[in-house]
């Protein structure tokens, strides 16, 4: 069963932005109070943010989307910087959206294969994960963080989220209904809001508090929700470089002792680099610059005996980002609830954090489209069944990518290595079993 279209032959892209997103329809929203009123008020207007408000806005909620413009420049010459991986699930859930139409088809690559070799195992084969064994289109797709958001801003636009621009400073306790006078009364008599105030004094009550404010969440913080949180005294390098043969959609992945180098295959010969090294040798990479870079990553790649085609080519400036692992001790509290890298943000080798919280999104909605929770969508019962739901995802992927990365960075000891190799072996040699995990990210993708 194919459950992932294949993108080039996506619906015809939308145009640009037919008006500011910032316009939303704010008339709907005017009040005769001094705080605004609405059901939901979204924090952070970067891509889960974005995601987030438009699909809340399409069950009906009056919905705002709160914090500043998120700094990006779309169709860049050598690709965006940040490039994200997409589950089949995520991608299926953006195209009943509507998100995949607005996504410009010739910048989305294609993961077809994946190779994962670990050579501190010794001589195993590496794994490869196929789509056409497992009977599926792709594993994966690569886009560029500028095309979602992108996507993102359109849809809020055309959802008539009300868009404000400012940044949230603080929250009040949660309000008694029958001080919302005016506006959503009728809704909120038998209910509570929070109160929030944005820079500049802006203040605005809404039933239901959505933080997707990222690792940093300043709401997390105001509400005093504490996290565990996890430095893994490394950073990811990102680049991308031209190839100089065919990628034939395949990703690339090797368990190194220098760390996790990752190469994603992005639209034409071109391959996208995310090297998650310890901060010694990130800091010696990022030193080097782009050409002087791709010189290394490819002589690196040459003494690993790699297979992936050749680096030819640096095609914008490398950066580089902190890799923690950061799990909130709950994602909610009193009508609000945590989201995306603002509830977990976990070590980007599976490609998985946005997924994650693309699954956070879908489960909300779910909850959120629900009868009983239409009436407030604050409601203690509809948080903690949303909560329920993804307890085990998040804590699933938490342990699997800081195990490996614990296991492969202590540098396994002869009779664990070997231990590693058996179980390594097992899974390289049997399409069944890899099939199997091929099927199992596929069907539950983020959930
Ligand atoms: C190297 C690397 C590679 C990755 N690769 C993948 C991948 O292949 N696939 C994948 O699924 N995931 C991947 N991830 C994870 C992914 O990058 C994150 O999960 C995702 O970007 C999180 O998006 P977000 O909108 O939650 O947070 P952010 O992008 O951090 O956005 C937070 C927003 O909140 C706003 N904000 C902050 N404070 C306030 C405030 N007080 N008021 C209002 N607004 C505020 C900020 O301005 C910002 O716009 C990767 C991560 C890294 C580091």
């Amino acid at each position: 069963m194919n459950v992932f279209s294949n993108p080039h032959t996506a619906p015809m892209p939308l145009s640009e932005i037919p008006f500011p997103a910032r316009q939303g329809s704010s008339a709907l929203f005017a009040s005769s109070s001094s705080a605004l009123q609405v059901d939901i008020a979204v924090i952070g207007a970067s891509v889960a943010g974005l995601f987030t408000a438009q699909a809340l806005a399409k069950l009906g909620y009056r919905c705002a989307l709160i914090g500043p413009e998120p700094v990006y420049a779309r169709h860049q010459v050598g690709f965006d910087q940040r490039i994200f991986a997409l589950s089949p699930a995520s991608w299926a859930w953006m195209q009943d959206q509507g998100l995949s139409a607005a996504i410009q088809s010739q910048r989305l690559g294609l993961i077809n294969r994946m190779h994962i070799h670990a050579p501190p195992l010794g001589s195993v084969e590496p794994i490869v994960f196929d789509a056409y064994r497992a009977a599926l289109e792709q594993l994966a797709l690569t886009v560029e963080q500028s095309e979602l958001i992108a996507a993102g801003q359109q849809a809020v636009a055309m959802a008539g989220v009300l868009r404000l621009q400012e940044s949230l400073v603080g929250i009040d306790p949660p309000v008694l209904g029958a001080r919302a006078a005016s506006g959503l009364q009728s809704a909120l008599q038998a209910g509570q809001t929070r109160r929030i105030t944005l820079e500049h004094g802006k203040t605005l009550e809404a039933r239901l508090l959505v933080g997707c404010d990222g690792a940093h969440s300043g709401l997390r913080k105001l509400a005093g929700i504490t996290s565990r949180r996890f430095d893994y005294k490394a950073s990811a390098v990102v680049a991308n470089f031209a190839c100089g043969s065919q990628h034939r959609h395949s990703a690339y992945q090797w368990f190194t002792d220098q760390g996790i180098l990752a190469l994603l295959p992005l639209p034409g010969q071109a391959l996208s680099m995310v090297w998650s090294a310890p901060q010694p040798i990130a800091d010696r990479l990022m030193s080097l610059g782009g050409e002087s870079l791709r010189r290394h990553v490819q002589a690196f790649l040459e003494s690993l005996g790699s297979d992936a085609p050749v680096l030819v080519s640096c095609l914008n400036q490398p950066a580089s980002f902190p890799l923690i692992e950061s799990l909130s001790d709950s994602p909610t509290a009193q009508r609000l609830l945590l989201l995306a890298d603002a509830a977990h943000v976990v070590h980007p080798m599976a490609g998985q954090g946005l997924n994650l919280g693309i699954g956070d999104m879908i489960e909300l909605t779910d909850v959120l489209s629900r009868p009983a929770s239409r009436h407030d969508p604050g409601q203690a019962p509809c948080l903690e069944r949303y909560v329920r739901r993804r307890a085990e995802p998040v804590a699933a992927l938490s342990l699997l990518t800081r195990r490996l990365y614990q296991w492969f960075e202590q540098r396994p000891t002869p009779l664990l290595a070997a231990i590693g190799a058996w179980g390594w072996s097992r899974v390289a040699g049997s399409s069944l079993i890899q099939s199997a995990l091929i099927r199992q990210a596929v069907r539950h993708g983020p959930n």
